[in-house]
């Protein structure tokens, strides 16, 4: 019995161990610009471990019909980002529970919407949803985040390298520069030449991107020149910033749905610190600049990322971006689909892992109703989510 007993547990365990997900899609984007038709992807663990011509028979998730990407990637969001119990996105006040609590809501609705990593920029706050995730305990997309950020206020050029140092060891996956004000109040540059270029650097120097929202050159230009990685918002960036951008491999995240997200939300803004009315005003005029900041950036090779800057209201919404980009800003849908896999994942450190279909990389998926290549509203129909091997959403078609 007791033999018996043993060969029955031992095959259980040794056929979970080797469990074998396989998936069947019609359609296939790699995340690298390749298209496949009828597929089978075999899955063991977290990761995809083959991808064969699709020949007849039972599979586990058949998405016959589906158009499969990579899992999705948002390289500019706030994990605290939500409204709160009255409407308004002003979290002071609330209890930890209830802070904890909406923060998951965001970050399940995320998931659910496709986008199966994130990346924070950022609070001390997103430590706990990241590590918690990470560890299976709670559902969400897998957050890189930068803890604290950094400003003018941050210090002399070598506090600020210490800082940088400490956040690391903290375990801050990026660090987070604000070198120039914010839209709403004109975007002129805020932190030194100097401060810009220690925490750059020195970010560089521990092997970690450094993510600079800036808006004007005048941030930009210093940060493009000693290290950082990506250049967030870059409303008004010259065109010789953009060659250098280029020339030094450094990505632009425009970041669009922000703008009518706040829009659309006024009323939950309007009052906390610069959301004033005059505030709305500069952001509206934001726009149509990004649009053609994005045309500019093509042309001169500039290589562009996927944020949306999901603060309240956004989260669950990431999608809209992509339609915006091909909509408005007249980017090609494929290379909008490049710009939040494959690409977004070179940019944040994660190349090697995510953002591809191809065996060895992370078993992230996201199936859409139609495909974004012809239809770019496709990428609201998210019907099937897996991340790292397990599925989060199989909806019903
Ligand atoms: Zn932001």
């Amino acid at each position: 019995m007791r033999l018996l007993l043993s060969a029955l547990l031992g095959c259980a365990v040794g056929a979970s161990l080797n469990a074998q997900i396989t998936v069947r899609a019609s359609t296939m984007l790699d995340g690298k610009g390749g298209v496949r038709r009828n597929v089978r992807l075999t899955i063991e663990g977290s990761k995809i471990v083959r991808v064969d011509a699709d020949s007849k028979g039972l599979v586990s998730y058949d998405l016959t019909g589906l158009t499969l990407m990579p899992g999705w990637i948002d390289t500019h969001v706030h994990v605290n980002g939500h409204f709160n119990k009255d409407g308004r996105a002003d979290n002071r006040g609330e209890s930890p529970a209830e802070f904890a609590l909406r923060t998951e809501g965001t970050l399940w609705d995320t998931l659910q919407a496709g986008f199966t990593t994130v990346r924070s920029v950022g609070a001390n706050s997103d430590k706990e949803p990241r590590d918690l995730i990470a560890d299976g305990i709670l559902p969400g997309p897998r957050i890189l985040t930068s803890l604290a950020t950094f400003n003018e206020h941050s210090g002399t050029p070598e506090q600020i390298r210490e800082k940088v140092r400490e956040r690391v060891a903290q375990g801050a996956d990026v660090i987070k520069l604000f070198a120039t004000a914010s839209s709403r109040d004109g975007g002129a540059q805020t932190m030194s030449d100097a401060q810009i270029e220690a925490a750059c650097s020195e970010a560089k120097a521990l092997g970690r991107p450094a993510a600079v929202h800036a808006h004007a050159s005048g941030g930009a230009k210093p940060a493009v020149l000693s290290g950082c990685t990506s250049i967030e918002h870059g409303t008004f960036l010259t065109d010789e910033v953009l060659d250098l951008m280029a020339q030094h491999g450094v990505y632009l995240d425009p970041n669009l749905s922000n703008v009518p997200n706040y829009i659309n939300h006024k009323q939950a803004f309007l009052g906390l610190g610069n959301y004033t009315e005059q505030g709305f005003v500069e952001m509206a005029k934001d726009l149509p600049i990004r649009f053609q900041l994005i045309q500019r950036a093509m042309a001169r090779k500039v290589m562009i990322v996927f944020g949306t800057d999901a603060v309240a209201g956004l989260p669950g919404h990431n999608a809209e971006e992509f339609i915006m980009r091909v909509q408005d800003a007249k980017q090609p849908p494929m290379d909008a689909i490049i710009s939040a896999t494959s690409r977004a994942a070179e940019s944040i450190g994660l190349g090697t892992k995510i953002g591809a279909i191809a065996p060895g990389m992370e078993a992230d998926l996201v199936a859409t109703e139609g495909n974004p290549i012809d239809d770019i509203t496709s990428v609201r129909k998210v019907i099937f989510v897996m991340k790292g091997g397990k599925v989060y959403k199989n909806a019903a078609r």
